[in-house]
């Protein structure tokens, strides 16, 4: 992240500290909180919508039953409404009676009103336990209609019906009421439980799911104060891994995984740096030893030059030590983006062979290349020269005087390998995975007297992983070494 990046992300965690947010357990509890609050709410005022409708569906079809059954009883004839015997006459002047007022006492929770009025809405007749009362008359009503309305302070469902003649006008109404207290008592118990007990489920569901919600994110706790915890010093820490294989096993696997090859990377990184300083102290006191001695009394010029030349022979391989560092370096950093494009595989090899045919002539080493046929190969030409000199160098370095050294091509499954054998000291099988570190020797005194670091190999791995090229050695003891190149097509 660039520095700017950097700070902006700070000042905005430095933010969020001012203004905390809701912990994720207590979001969690309230999303779920109110998402269930919204469907509980929609769920009660069905309930008390349906309660209420039947009660009413109820009500209409005890009025219905009603209305059929005092038709029944009744006889309507014209104007002479008889049959309605029991129901108080129109004049009603008599005095309600003791027995009259009992009579309405006692029927007004069970028991249905019934009046009679004309088509001007006038009473004819009405049943006794209304007494002075009369049922509401609403002549906008054409025909059947179920209502609510109050009678002496009560609420009653009534029905409305016109009384219809031969000519089909309605001469009267027959009026039929029935108290509704009882269940009106009923359906406001209901809503007052439902509006009690709303709340109250609503907080224990707060309350249980935050609980629950702390404790399926406990692994999450336990993630941050180990990354809080852990430090350059204490790399080895790992998250304890939860019981279920969840999202949280796999998040808790996978930064033990990342804390894994982070630990692994720091850890090459101070040997790298522990080796490099070795090697490169190594040569600087050689140095600073042999001149501390020249210094101390008069020598002769021949002895002067013999050391002066051992030390720029130290200082030599000091520098070559620094630019193997510095390459390895820039290569690690990935600064170096390889130029690859398709080249014959016989050139890198002439222009190494130029460069380093003194090394192999010195040792009267012969390098062979009867099985070489040339092929396209994609590479980057600088960087595959790199490698092939790396190889064959050691290949010279490694091998007695007076043996020979061949090069190859072949192809298997179909892919272009060129084989560099050498018949020197060979690798013990043991050692051969390691080769390819930084600073690895398989012997320190077989390099220490052939001038290598241990770097050489593992440029060449670093080399060949950035051109997807696969390098791999094969080697016998005393018998020789064998590295092949294998080249993605071209
Ligand atoms: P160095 O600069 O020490 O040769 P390298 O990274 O090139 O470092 O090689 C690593 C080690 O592998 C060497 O120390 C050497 O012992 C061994 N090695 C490399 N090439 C050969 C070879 N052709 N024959 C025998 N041993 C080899």
């Amino acid at each position: 992240m660039t520095k700017s990046g950097t700070k902006a992300t700070e000042r905005f965690a430095d933010g969020w500290k001012r203004f905390p947010a809701m912990s994720l357990r207590n979001r969690m509890a309230f999303y779920y909180t109110v998402t269930t609050a919204f469907l509980l709410a929609v769920v009660f005022t069905a309930i008390l919508l349906i309660v209420d409708r039947i009660v009413y569906m109820h009500f209409d079809e005890e009025l219905r039953h009603e209305v059929a059954e005092t038709l029944e009883e009744a006889n309507v004839k014209g104007q002479a409404f008889t049959g309605f015997d029991n129901f108080r006459c129109i004049d009603g002047t008599q005095e309600e009676d003791d027995e009259d007022k009992l009579r309405l006492k006692k029927k007004e929770i069970d028991s249905e009103f019934i009046q009679i009025v004309d088509s001007s809405g006038q009473m004819v007749r009405k049943s006794t336990n209304l007494s002075r009362n009369l049922l509401t008359f609403n002549p906008v009503y054409s025909g059947v209609r179920y209502f609510n309305s109050v009678v002496a302070g009560e609420q009653v469902r009534q029905v409305q019906v016109p009384l219809v003649n031969r000519q089909g006008i309605a001469d009267a109404y027959l009026i039929i009421a029935i108290p509704m207290k009882s269940a009106m008592i009923v359906l406001l118990d209901l809503q007052n439980i439902m509006l009690v007990s709303f709340p109250a489920v609503i907080l224990i569901l707060f309350i249980l799911t935050r609980a629950i919600a702390g404790r399926s994110i406990r692994p999450i706790e336990e993630v941050i104060a180990t990354a809080e915890t852990m430090t350059q010093a204490n790399l080895d820490q790992r998250i304890p891994l939860p019981r279920n294989n969840d999202e949280l096993y796999r998040l808790s696997a996978t930064i033990n995984a990342l804390l894994d090859r982070l630990q692994d990377a720091f850890q090459r990184e101070k040997q790298f740096t522990a080796d490099a300083s070795h090697e490169l102290k190594t040569p600087l006191a050689i140095v600073k030893g042999t001149l501390d001695v020249l210094v101390r009394k008069p020598r002769e010029t021949a002895h002067y030059e013999e050391r002066i030349r051992y030390c720029l022979d130290e200082l030599n391989r000091m520098a070559r030590l620094i630019d193997q560092l510095l390459m390895l370096a820039r290569y690690e950093n990935d600064r170096m983006n390889p130029n690859i494009m398709k080249i014959d595989i016989g050139s890198p090899f002439q222009s190494v062979m130029s460069r380093i045919e003194h090394l192999a002539s010195e040792k009267q080493i012969s390098i062979s290349k009867e099985h070489f046929t040339s092929g396209a190969v994609a590479a980057d030409p600088a960087m595959l020269e790199m490698m092939i000199e790396n190889i064959l160098s050691n290949a010279i370095k490694y091998s007695p005087a007076g043996s020979a050294i061949e090069v190859a091509t072949s192809r298997r499954s179909g892919l272009l390998v060129c084989s560099i054998t050498d018949h020197g000291v060979g690798i013990p099988a043991e050692k051969l995975q390691n080769v390819f570190d930084r600073f690895y020797r398989v012997d320190e005194s077989r390099s220490s007297s052939t001038g290598g670091f241990g770097l050489g190999l593992s440029i060449v791995k670093k080399l060949a992983d950035l051109q997807h090229i696969g390098v791999s050695v094969s080697s016998r003891e005393k018998e020789g070494t064998t590295f092949d190149l294998t080249f993605p097509p071209a």
